[in-house]
């Protein structure tokens, strides 16, 4: 499933705001294997559309989509020479799908600071020099191989090409992500799997007071502001007594909620249903992707063997009162392999075994 690397320097706040990731409090208890790794936690995408959708269908169980959250510690200055948890630590970001840096905004003095001060976007800059480091490392490395590869055969010279202007940019301190790439290039360079071609999303860890703050923008983006210590005390709490505590704060859903969504934003997914008596389920599917994909998300057999896909739109699903209702309405369709499937999408795949 799709993971994030949670990232950031020590002291920020991390292992606080992951305890609460895979505490139960509201999270993914369908998910089975949610203790199995202590550094991965399993968070719901909330999705109001699921519950419409199971009110019509009256199924047994409602799954949500779920985005996997990875414990990375080890960030510190010095991390692409291998100090701290060094390497590994870096191993364990490029397995993962996107970043989530936690930034620390919140005061309290009784928490030390690595670096002695307060300092959202020094410590950002901290931590992307490490990222840019370890990512000019592996391209300097590369390179050898590739100039010799493109020797051997003039079709590899593009990727020797966008590998030498990748050196020069991120030797400037720049993010691999941020340079100027076509889409043949952009795929060359994904076979370096470089840290700072993954997308990016900002955590502001801050004090209560602040959550309603605007931060400053971190490299372009927003920061999503989050109080992790609220975050941990939320996820130990009953629903009743956490809604209760949530509304004392002027919050409508918890912070961990939000995050999910800005993940699957900044990631470019979206979610297609499935809807029958044994469960009302969100499945995760890239924006763009096409039918038969969106039936591998269910099962490899379903992408291998698809036939054609019974597609009912979500508003259509919904307003004709379920799939009897939109069939006689005539808002069933037959949708093919070249179908783009959309946002909402309620599917039945057809399929030869
Ligand atoms: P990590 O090293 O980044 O994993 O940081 P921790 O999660 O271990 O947190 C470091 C310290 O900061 C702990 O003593 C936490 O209790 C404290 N802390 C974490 N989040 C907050 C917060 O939102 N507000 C305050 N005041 N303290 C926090």
């Amino acid at each position: 499933s799709l993971s994030i690397g949670i990232v950031g320097l020590p002291n920020v706040g991390k292992s606080t705001l992951f305890t609460a990731l895979t505490k139960k409090g509201g999270l993914a208890a369908n998910y089975p294997f949610a203790t199995i790794d202590p550094n991965v936690g399993i968070v719901d995408v909330p999705d109001p559309r699921l519950q419409k959708l199971a009110d019509i269908v009256n199924p047994a169980r409602v799954v949500p989509a779920t985005v996997e959250f990875v414990d990375i510690a080890g960030l510190v200055k010095g991390a692409n020479e291998g100090e701290g948890l060094g390497n590994q630590f870096l191993a364990n970001i490029r397995n993962c799908d996107a970043i989530c840096e936690v930034v620390r905004y919140f005061a309290d003095p009784d928490v030390v600071h690595v670096d002695g001060r307060v300092d959202p976007a020094a410590d950002a800059d901290t931590i992307q020099t490490e990222l840019v480091l370890a990512d000019y490392g592996t391209v300097e490395r590369a390179l050898p191989k590739l100039e010799k590869e493109a020797k051997r055969d003039k079709d590899l010279k593009p990727r020797l090409e966008v590998a030498k202007r990748l050196y020069e940019w991120l030797g400037a301190g720049n993010r691999a992500a941020d340079l100027d790439m076509t889409d043949d290039e952009r795929a060359a360079a994904h076979d370096l799997f470089l840290l700072t071609m993954k997308p990016i999303l900002y955590v502001a860890n801050c004090d209560e007071d602040q959550l309603a703050d605007d931060f400053a923008p971190i490299a372009g983006q927003a920061p999503i502001p989050i109080c992790a210590e609220v975050e941990a005390e939320l996820s130990e709490l009953e629903p009743e007594e956490a809604a209760e505590y949530l509304a004392s704060l002027g919050l409508e859903e918890p912070g961990l909620a939000v995050l999910a969504r800005a993940a699957y934003r900044l990631l470019g997914l979206q979610s297609f249903f499935t809807a029958g008596p044994k469960e009302v389920r969100a499945w995760t599917v890239r924006i763009g992707a096409k039918a038969p994909e969106a039936a591998g998300v269910i099962h490899s057999d379903f992408e291998r063997g698809f036939i054609k896909a019974e597609t009912i739109s979500y508003d259509d699903y919904v307003t004709l009162g379920g799939e009897a209702g939109a069939r006689e309405a005539g808002r069933l369709r037959m949708e093919g392999k070249d179908y783009v499937v959309q946002d909402g999408d309620v599917m039945v795949f057809r399929f030869n075994v």
